[in-house]
């Protein structure tokens, strides 16, 4: 952990509007703008805004600017767009960036059409919502992408076949487990069908899963077709504001120095901040030791949360909502999210115990074994994999169906000893460095037991996942959590307007997607399926039609 002090990140929105209030910020100081070091004056780097830029080599007008070329940012860029305005959309990376496999709505026409109507359920999806985050997320925010997700993932949907890339729904099978203890709700609106052609183009360029370029390929494509000024390789620096307090534009770093674009309306679309550690620090208690690794993308920095920040915009509250998956397995250093691993198996800690049902949702598997000795558990199964995994009946990511299950990928990992294996179980368990191999003996024994009775009286786990670890060869991981986005940050209004510390909108700002707050806390409601990527879709097309609309004076 860095030694930076915790003083007060709550209400950090107050404190910034109030350092900028009535300053403009690109003309009031004649020095280069630089990011304020955590630790000057014990401040959060986001709570002591920088000086402006100074040193602009060019002033340019638009109607709506988007910073981000994400899911949040191309909806919002392509929205306001196809309303006639003029947008510039500015992108950090080289290109636009998409992940992932599902996109969560409620009502949206491939659901309907295949008899999924969860229409008349929408309060449970809400409360589902706010349950997982212990009330803390705003009950109308939650309530707006419920209502508007239908018709925001139909366009998107929309764009993506209209633009060559197959879409179909995914059946209810990999969405919904019948006896599970918890329910989940099959909002998936969508999936991407993974051709050969997106899987190799997407595996070139760096995609995960490769064919999420997809989306990349699709919206690139509309966005030109309506004439959004895509700027790729331009990171925002600043938010510039007028002396009322308005934020009236942007200042990025291009290829001719600094260039401010004056706007109406911004649009902040820059993603969470899981590769950001002193917002980490700040918002994610204990996450040097329960996350194991990170498949956050290296452009999640939290940029749009501070510059929001500075602005006046107010933070959600610590602690945040991480997007945790019990995927991070010792001696990978990115675990592809392969399902063999992440199975209801068999689940044991350093003393060789069992410490939870391990058919548990996979945010509330990461706390289970966070709690345990060195924040990881070991996994143990065996040869009957093959019947016994897709027996369980696990859904979405963790479902053997899904296009993320790669029996070559498994075998890879298996011959070179990443997931660990041998002909008794003697053999595996001394190879498991750290566990108590007699005590793992007993439990194995008794857990052998509990299968074979079909009744797990010590923990609850339902009957299919109780598989025996009896036939050889055996197989274990030592596994953990792994970190793939954060989910808290500006807080918004129904509007996606940002808000400040008095719940007042600061004028010509929206937020959409992984910068946004005032939705998750708490752990990820993974029993609602794509709900992240119906956040941004839906909060992106939003944020871009409410930022036109004032440009254009609607
Ligand atoms: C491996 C993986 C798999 C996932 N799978 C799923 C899934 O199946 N379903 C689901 O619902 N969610 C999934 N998620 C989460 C989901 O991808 C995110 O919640 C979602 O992409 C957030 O979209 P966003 O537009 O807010 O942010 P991002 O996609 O992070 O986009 C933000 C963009 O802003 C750009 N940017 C940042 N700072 C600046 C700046 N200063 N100037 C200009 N540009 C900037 C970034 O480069 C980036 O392109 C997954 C995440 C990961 C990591």
């Amino acid at each position: 952990m860095k030694n930076v002090s915790r003083r007060g990140f709550l209400g950090v929105g107050a404190a910034s509007a109030a350092a900028f209030a009535g300053m403009g910020l690109a003309g009031c100081a004649p020095k280069q703008a630089e990011r304020v070091p955590s630790t000057d004056g014990g401040a959060w780097s986001w709570e002591t805004a920088p000086e402006a830029i100074a040193d602009i080599a060019s002033v340019e007008e638009a109607d709506v600017v988007v910073i981000g070329a994400g899911m949040a940012g191309m909806s919002a860029a392509c929205s306001a767009a196809e309303k006639g305005a003029k947008v510039v959309l500015l992108e950090k990376t080289g290109a636009a960036q998409f992940r992932g496999i599902d996109y969560g709505a409620i009502g949206g026409s491939l659901q309907l059409e295949a008899g999924i109507d969860l229409r008349d359920r929408k309060e449970d999806v809400l409360q589902e919502v706010l349950r997982w985050g212990d009330h803390r997320g705003d009950y109308r925010v939650v309530k707006a992408w419920v209502d508007n997700s239908a018709e925001a993932l139909d366009w998107a949907g929309g764009v993506l076949a209209s633009h060559g890339v197959e879409i179909a729904l995914m059946p209810i099978e990999m969405q919904v487990i019948p006896d599970a203890w918890y329910e989940h709700f099959a909002t998936d609106a969508f999936q991407i069908v993974p051709t050969e052609e997106l899987i190799a183009e997407g595996s070139e360029a760096g995609y995960e899963p490769p064919f999420a370029i997809g989306w990349a390929k699709a919206f690139t494509a509309y966005a030109s077709e309506l004439g959004v000024d895509a700027r790729f390789n331009c990171e925002v620096k600043q938010l510039v504001k007028s002396e009322e307090g308005a934020v009236t534009g942007v200042v990025y770093s291009g290829e001719t120095g600094f260039i401010q674009v004056n706007a109406e309306s911004v649009v902040l679309a820059t993603g969470g901040y899981g590769a950001d550690e002193e917002m980490l620090d700040a918002f994610v208690p204990h996450h040097a030791e329960d996350i194991h690794n990170i498949t956050t993308p290296a452009h999640n920095t939290g940029d749009g949360i501070r510059m929001g920040a500075w602005a006046g915009g107010a933070i959600d509250p610590a602690p945040h909502c991480p997007m945790y998956f019990d995927e991070g397995v010792e001696g990978l250093e990115h675990m592809p999210s392969i399902p063999l691993t992440r199975q209801p198996w068999l689940y044991l800690n350093d003393m060789g115990e069992r410490f939870c049902n391990e058919d548990m949702p996979y945010a509330y598997v990461c706390r289970a074994h966070n709690a345990q000795p060195r924040h990881m558990k070991w996994v143990v199964w065996d040869s009957k994999w093959e019947v016994e995994g897709p027996a369980m009946g696990m859904v979405v990511c963790k479902d053997f169906r899904s296009p993320l299950h790669d029996p070559e990928q498994i075998q890879q990992f298996i011959d070179e000893g990443k997931i660990l294996s041998a002909n008794t179980i003697d053999e595996l368990l001394a190879k498991m460095d750290g566990l108590n191999v007699e005590r793992a003996k007993e439990t194995i024994a008794h857990y052998n037991e509990l299968c074979e009775a079909g009744d797990d009286t010590d923990f609850g786990k339902r009957k299919q996942c109780l598989n025996t670890i009896s036939e050889l060869p055996f197989y274990g991981v030592h596994a953990g959590t792994t970190l793939l986005v954060t989910m808290g940050g500006l807080q918004i209004n129904d509007s996606q307007q940002v808000i400040d510390g008095s719940g007042m909108p600061i004028e010509g700002l929206w937020a959409a997607g992984n910068c946004s707050g005032s939705f998750f806390f708490g752990d990820y409601p993974i029993t609602i399926s794509g709900a992240s990527h119906g956040r941004a879709c839906t909060g992106g097309r939003r944020a871009g039609q409410f930022a036109a609309d004032r440009a254009m004076g609607v």
